[in-house]
């Protein structure tokens, strides 16, 4: 069986999957993991993340996997939040900066996404 890649070849969110660095887990299961943000930027801010590791969402190319992290997304959306907004950057252009991809859900304003709360 091949050794587990050394912790510097890991992306930041394999090593929350594995454990080696905590965060609050709102949902797991064999193909994605969900925690929330470290740095909020609405009262709800969470991170859906396959387990799968690609780069940035436009490096997966099957439709039925793509579909599948979206359709799970939103079942984790639903959730915890009646409304919602799904984001996702795509490359250092785009904004991101942990280059495994993963879907941001924002929500939780009490008067839509441009309000303080
Ligand atoms: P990106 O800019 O790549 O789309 O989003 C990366 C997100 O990961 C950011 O919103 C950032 O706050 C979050 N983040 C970075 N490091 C950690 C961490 O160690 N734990 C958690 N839970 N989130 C993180």
């Amino acid at each position: 069986m091949d050794k587990p890649a050394p912790a510097a070849q890991r992306t930041l969110f394999e090593r929350i999957i594995a454990r080696e660095i905590p965060s609050q887990v709102v949902y797991e299961d064999e193909n994605y993991i969900a925690i929330k943000d470290i740095a909020p930027k609405a009262p709800i801010h969470l991170l859906v993340i396959p387990k799968r590791v690609t780069a940035r969402v436009d490096d997966i190319t099957d439709p039925l996997e793509m579909g599948r992290l979206w359709l799970k997304a939103t079942e984790i959306a639903r959730e915890h939040a009646a409304d919602y907004r799904l984001v996702v950057n795509c490359g250092a252009g785009g904004g991101q900066m942990v280059f495994h991809t993963h879907i941001h859900i924002l929500a939780g304003w009490k008067d839509g996404p441009d309000s303080d709360t």
